[in-house]
């Protein structure tokens, strides 16, 4: 099957009992006997079933698991580990994710070394003896840098590491990181998956048996599962997956391409455009370049008034939603990333990231227009 066809189709199957053909949301949290071996919502339920099921076909992996937020099933991952174990981290990671492992998991004893995960050398040079794992998410946010997943998976392999990569940005539709050799590919299904910044949800996608055998064991056990509500909310999303990133895709182009070169935009990063410093990897490892476009304004007023004057796009953080929004880094998803790292990664008061929504690509350019003159 192809993508939309499996997005559409893959573990699903009409309702047996009433020929339903959506899966209905069961709200039980029990069961009685029954065929299927269901006992508790949290140990197994069988809307969620069907999600992990379709995710993990889109994902080609053999199964997959859901969580109540992509950064539990971030948590979960990293349960995999014990405390001592170290982690390498690309510095760009979502800020969210940079929280939880410098404020909770770092107190618990694990540890994380952040590279520039572009630069596989220092990826390798950063392996120590007791590093267990490398987490990766590319394109990366804000500032888009793509990262070299097959080399990512031999670096992983070469020194016995799991390579996890946080596919929330790329989506499957672009990009398939199990089919690049990485391990396990986490996404927070808040984004593009659910599509329409209606639910907050997280998975994790994998082909080894031992890691998901882990993972279903922090999954159940702890206990952060994805409801059957939100379950059905990002199934019901995820049906429109291809049509909805194809259409992201062309609108963030063309905005890449209408204000590159632009007399009050600085700078356009997106990883489509030719002086993109990736455009070749991106090429090759993603089959298009997405829906988010990053601005870098002349200045710290300059960034302010474009948020403050648009009007189409909604000054708020998240992505992926049918809608355009802008966030500013520093105070929305990087906030929580002290301000000389910040700097290191490139990401300044003059930053503002777009996430282009799938309206009609004009009345998003004559938005972005007037809030610039403005
Ligand atoms: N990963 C990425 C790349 C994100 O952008 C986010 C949230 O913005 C997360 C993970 C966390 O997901 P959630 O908000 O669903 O917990």
């Amino acid at each position: 099957m192809r993508f939309a066809t499996k997005a559409i189709h893959a573990g699903l199957e009409p309702e047996e009992l009433t020929g339903s053909v959506i899966i209905p949301i069961y709200t039980t949290s029990t069961h009685v006997e029954n065929p299927k071996g269901y006992l508790y919502s949290r140990l197994g339920n069988p809307t969620r079933d069907a999600l992990e099921r379709n995710l993990a076909a889109l994902e080609n992996a053999e199964y997959g698991l859901t969580f109540s937020s992509g950064m539990a099933a971030i948590d979960a991952v990293i349960k995999l580990l014990k405390p001592g174990d170290n982690v390498i981290v690309s510095d760009n990671v979502y800020g969210g994710t940079r929280k939880l492992f410098d404020k909770v998991l770092t107190r618990l004893g694990y540890e994380f070394t952040y590279i520039d995960g572009t630069k596989l050398m220092d990826v390798e040079v950063a392996v120590k003896k007791n590093t267990k794992l490398i987490w990766m998410e590319t394109p990366t946010s804000p500032v888009l840098k793509i990262i070299d997943l097959e080399g990512i998976a031999r670096i992983a392999k070469e020194n016995d590491l799991i390579s996890v990569v946080d596919n929330t940005f790329a989506t499957p539709y672009l990009q398939n990181p199990l089919d690049m050799g990485i391990d396990l590919v986490v996404h927070s299904t808040s984004k593009y998956l659910g599509g329409h910044s209606d639910v907050i949800g997280g998975a994790v996608l994998t082909s080894n048996r031992e890691h998901y055998e882990n993972l279903k064991l922090v999954q159940t056990a702890a206990g952060a599962v994805l409801s059957p509500f939100d379950c059905y909310l990002v199934l019901r999303g995820i049906k429109t997956l291809a049509l909805r990133m194809e259409k992201h895709c062309a609108n963030a182009t063309k905005i890449a391409q209408h204000f590159d070169g632009h007399k009050n935009v600085t700078k356009v990063i997106y990883p489509g455009l030719e002086h993109h410093p990736q455009h070749e990897l991106a090429e090759k490892q993603m089959r298009d370049f997405g829906g988010m476009v990053t601005f870098e304004l002349a200045n710290e007023t300059s960034a302010q008034n474009l948020i403050n004057n648009v009007k189409l796009f909604a000054a708020a953080t998240s992505l992926g939603g049918v809608e355009s929004l802008m966030d500013y880094p520093v105070a929305l998803s990087q906030k929580d990333v002290p301000e000389d790292e910040r700097r290191k990664m490139g990401v300044t008061a003059c930053t503002v990231r777009l996430s282009v929504g799938v309206e009609d690509v004009e009345d998003l350019i004559e938005d972005l227009e007037q809030a610039l003159r403005g």
